[in-house]
């Protein structure tokens, strides 16, 4: 006595989209599990990437300039915290609003970590700029 080839297809099909969303719910908790516990970047370790990034995004085309963005410049994981990237400076760098967004959670290739670390030998330190309002005397 053999099962109905229909309800074999459908029970086949019910086991393959069982077994997935069970892998995927796996995968996901894995992957919590691993994430850094520190979320954001902590004020000092922001400076140091602003010190590092010489106050600049440092978003740069494969062929073109580096983006001239100089204020609202924020902290971003190479790596996404999202995705296990740690909350570390050497996971960091300085992006503007407008190139942080672009780069959403996507983790970019060892080919962009290179071209970063090449890119940064190359930065010329700027003077910091004062944190509060000269007062004229
Ligand atoms: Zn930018």
């Amino acid at each position: 006595m053999g099962l109905d080839p229909d309800l074999s297809f459908i029970l086949a099909t019910t086991m393959v989209a069982v077994l997935g969303t069970a892998g995927l719910v796996v995968l996901h908790a894995y992957r919590r599990s691993r994430r850094d516990r520190q979320r954001l970047f902590t004020w000092r370790q922001k400076q140091a990437l602003l010190i590092r990034a010489g106050h600049r995004c440092e978003h740069k085309p494969l062929l073109g300039r580096r983006c001239r963005a100089t204020s609202r410049l924020q902290a971003d994981h190479i790596v996404p915290w999202s995705r296990g990237g740690p909350t570390e400076t050497w996971n960091g760098q300085v992006l503007c609003r407008r190139h942080n967004r672009s780069k959403s959670n996507l983790v970019p290739g060892p080919l962009y970590r290179w071209r970063l670390e090449r890119q940064r030998r190359r930065y010329r330190p700027r003077p910091l700029r004062p944190t509060t309002k000269e007062i004229p005397t």
